[in-house]
Order: structure tokens, then C-alpha cells, then sequence
């Protein structure tokens, strides 16, 4: 399979060239050439593993030993259950994808545990180092850090906002002993956190000296290995192959709900993708009015995984909505970057042909939704995936099943779980006592010299 940029303007490249990139050359999104087709009934019935080594084989055709890094990382002791992401049905035709049962306690790490196999790999075969410097507000760095512990060549500086994560994500992050793993809590907001990032990149000389990497949700590995869970809830949610499904998906970079989209363009009969978005609505108005603006201030939200103003991975969808024009999407980046916004509402057939609806949610429709969830069927979900059963139900079709993605476990949000329902979230067993765990971490100036200095200094 080969890969080409949504800018039109990189060479084609083969998924090993592009595992360790974040854009390509000319600034855009790495995509397949074409979406690989699958014939359902070869799938159904499969192990989640099984399903995984048969869906990844398609688009990380070059890897060498696939099979056996896709099993080593979809293990019931990673995630819980053999079934990896277990489907629960609230009621007929209604149900909740389970994806936070891995170490972090959020879908992030279902995509994030098979890449650091997959970097691990390329690393020793070609006897490289890689440094991940990356910025979180929360979610992304803890799955990050779980993901790539221990791993052989592999260092990883991640930056957070100093005391600006809840109680528990500090302690999910600093508490990690692993020597390769660099909590730096910066002085600073998360978007200073990302701009350090932007400006040690930018630093040429530095880059040719240490090699850096990203684990962004850009990266194709971690769209891929998404995709697979919309196929095991179809055939978990389903007993036909000719039925079709809608997903509801909280979402913020758009990685989520655009492995859905891929999943769709693969074969699956999805009827809608529900979008969800919480205050932050900036893909909610672009899916109601065709009017792409993000020069918005990124409010802070009881679902702060989905405070994004900018979703880096709209622009693979946008790429295909225009006829994959890659002339075409340079120009609306260009217009982008100059206005703030770009218009597609001539675009408005197409858009409706990918299946895309949307809806908002806001803080007291996420605790009202929490409260109605926990009352009607005695199941407790997090912020997150509370705002995409809100708007899914609105979107739900009579003979259609919604399945609505759970991202999170609400134990990582006990406060607003406390403000819903008025009582303590449970949380896992091995995670009791996490808060007073020892915390390794330092902190530093919002300053990127100061950050390339411990970059240098680290042994
Ligand atoms: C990252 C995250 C989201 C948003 O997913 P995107 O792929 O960025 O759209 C939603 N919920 C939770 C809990 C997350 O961690």
C-alpha cells in the first residue's frame, strides 16, 4: 500500500517510510492510495486480534512480523478481556463500545500500545533512537507514556501544563518510574505546552542532532489501528452482514469519528457517523452549515479531551470531500491560515453522501445525560462519552442500532461524576491509592531553550 499527502505535492511513500513521521514533506496528511475493500463474512466471527491482524495487514503491508506485534498487543492483560473492546447493550438497538479498558482508562490506548510495538521494531532493525517530545492536556500523554515504558530506544518528554490536570491524571503520568519517561510540567497553559513542541521542531540543527518524534493522532498507524473496532462492533451489534449501524463518537481531533469514515469507505455498512462535540462546536457548525472557522477561543470543558479548536485530522476527510484534489485542499489550508475559515457549503452532497451528521453537547447536558444513563439502565459513563450518547440519541433511526463509543472510564472524571450523580465513580482496583504514589516530574519555564537543554542533558 502506499501513501500519499492531502497537499498533493509529497511522493508516494510505503507505510514503514511514514510510521515514524508526523506530516508529510509538503505539509500534509499522510493517506492510502485507495481504501482497501473487505468482504464481511471472511471477518465476522474473528477474535479482536485476529480481525486486527486481518484489517492492519491491509494498509502496514511492509511490516515485517505484523501478526506477531498486533498479538503481543491486543492481550486480555492489556485490556481487560480477550474481547479487547467489549460491546454492552443498554437495550435493543442501543449500545455502549467499550474502549477504556486499557492501562490509561481511555480509547487512546488501543491505538497507542500497537505503536510503540510498531516503533520498537523499526528501531532495533535499523539500530536508530527515537525521542518523543509531545504536549497533553491530559489523555494522549498518559496513553503515550504507558505505551512506550521500557521501550528499547525510545525516550519520551512529555509536556503538561503544570497544575493544571486533575488529580489524577498528574499521578497517572508522574507516578511512572521508568527511566526513559520525562514528565517536564511546564509554567504555562496547554497551548504553550503546544507551541514549545512547534518550536523545538522548528529548531533545524537541534532536529538533525536528536531525532524526534511524534505520536500524534496523525499518525496513519493510529487511524489504522482504530478502524478495527468499528468492525468488531458491527459484527458484535449485528447478525447479518447486510444490516446497517450508526456510531455516535465524542470527538475533538476528529481521529476517532475519521477511522469510522475509513471503516465506511472499507465496507462497513455504517448508515451515519454521529459527531459529538461539546462547547468546543467548531465541527458541529461545519457540519450544519459547510463554514469551517477555528479562530474561536478554546473554552475549557468538563470534556477537556475534546477542547480542540483545530482538528488536525479534518483534513484527510476534506481531502476525500473534495474529490482528493490535493491542489484543492492547499488552497482552503492557505485560506485557512489567512482568514480563519474556508467554505464548503457547495460541498453539501457529498457531505451527506459520507455519512457525516453532528450535534453539540454542553455541561449540563452532559451531567443531565450521566444522570439519565446511570437511572435507566445503572450503567455509569464518563463526560465524554455522555456528550456522544446525547447526541446520538437525538440522530438514533427507528431498525437502526447506534452504538456509542465509550472513550473514557469515568473514574478519571470523579468530578463531574460527583456533580451528576452525587456519589464516587468506581475505579479499577489496581489504580486505589494512585494519588499518593511517589511523583517524578520537573518543572520548567515556558521557554523552549529550556526544554532542548533537557532534552541535551538527559544521559
Ligand atoms: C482524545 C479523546 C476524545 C477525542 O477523540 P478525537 O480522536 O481527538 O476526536 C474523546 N474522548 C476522550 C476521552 C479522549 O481521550
Amino acid at each position: 500500500m502506499n501513501y500519499v499527502s492531502t497537499r498533493g505535492e509529497a511522493p508516494p511513500r510505503r507505510f514503514s517510510e511514514i510510521l515514524l513521521e508526523g506530516l508529510a514533506p509538503d505539509g500534509g496528511l499522510y493517506v492510502p492510495e485507495s481504501f482497501p475493500q473487505v468482504k464481511l463474512s471472511e471477518l465476522r466471527g474473528k477474535t479482536y486480534a485476529d480481525l486486527a491482524c486481518a484489517i492492519l495487514a491491509r494498509f502496514m503491508d511492509d511490516v515485517p512480523e505484523l501478526e506477531r506485534l498486533v498479538r503481543k498487543t491486543y492481550t486480555a492483560q492489556a485490556f481487560g478481556s480477550q474481547e479487547i473492546a467489549p460491546l454492552r447493550t443498554l437495550e435493543p438497538g442501543l449500545h455502549l463500545l467499550a474502549l477504556s479498558n486499557g492501562p490509561t482508562l481511555a480509547f487512546k490506548d488501543i491505538a497507542l500500545q500497537l505503536l510503540a510495538n510498531l516503533f520498537e521494531q523499526k528501531l532495533e532493525a535499523q539500530n536508530l533512537t527515537l525521542d518523543i517530545l509531545g504536549a497533553t492536556s491530559g489523555d494522549t500523554g498518559s496513553a503515550a507514556e504507558y505505551a512506550m515504558r521500557g521501550k528499547r530506544g525510545i525516550r519520551v518528554f512529555m509536556l503538561s501544563p503544570h497544575r493544571r490536570m486533575s488529580a489524577f491524571q498528574r499521578a497517572q503520568m508522574f507516578s511512572l518510574q521508568d527511566a526513559n519517561i520525562h514528565n517536564l510540567a511546564v509554567e504555562g497553559v496547554f497551548d504553550d505546552c503546544q507551541d514549545l513542541v512547534k518550536a523545538v521542531n522548528a529548531d533545524a540543527a537541534f532536529k538533525a542532532r536528536h531525532r524526534i518524534g511524534a505520536v500524534n493522532s496523525i499518525n496513519w498507524a493510529r487511524v489504522a489501528a482504530q478502524a478495527v473496532y468499528y468492525f468488531k462492533a458491527y459484527f458484535a451489534a449485528t447478525a447479518r452482514d447486510a444490516e446497517q449501524v450508526s456510531f455516535a463518537v465524542p470527538s475533538g481531533n476528529f481521529g476517532n469519528i475519521y477511522a469510522g469514515y475509513v471503516a465506511r469507505r472499507m465496507g462497513l455498512p455504517i448508515k451515519n457517523l454521529v459527531l459529538a462535540c461539546n462547547e468546543n462546536d467548531v465541527l458541529d457548525r461545519f457540519f450544519r452549515t459547510g463554514t469551517y472557522r477555528t479562530r474561536r477561543p478554546v473554552t475549557q470543558t468538563s470534556s477537556p479531551s475534546m477542547d480542540i479548536s483545530r482538528a488536525s485530522n479534518f483534513e484527510r476527510y476534506v481531502f476525500e470531500l473534495v474529490g482528493r484534489d490535493g491542489a484543492r485542499v492547499r488552497e482552503l489550508w492557505r485560506r485557512l491560515e489567512r482568514d480563519g475559515e474556508f467554505d464548503l457549503s457547495a460541498f453539501s452532497s457529498q457531505v451527506r453522501a459520507s455519512g457525516f451528521v453532528s450535534g453539540k453537547s454542553t455541561h449540563a447536558d452532559r451531567l443531565s445525560t450521566i444522570k439519565a444513563i446511570f437511572q435507566k439502565y445503572g450503567a455509569v459513563v464518563d463526560p465524554h462519552t455522555a456528550d456522544g450518547v446525547k447526541v446520538g440519541l437525538e440522530h438514533r433511526e427507528p431498525l437502526v442500532p447506534l452504538i456509542c463509543l465509550e472513550t473514557a472510564q469515568p473514574a478519571k472524571f470523579a468530578e463531574t461524576i460527583r456533580a451528576a450523580l452525587g456519589r464516587e465513580p468506581q475505579r479499577p482496583a489496581e489504580l486505589a491509592g494512585l494519588e499518593r504514589r511517589p511523583q517524578r516530574f520537573q518543572v520548567v519555564p515556558n521557554d523552549a531553550g529550556a526544554v532542548k537543554r533537557i532534552i541535551e542533558a538527559t544521559p
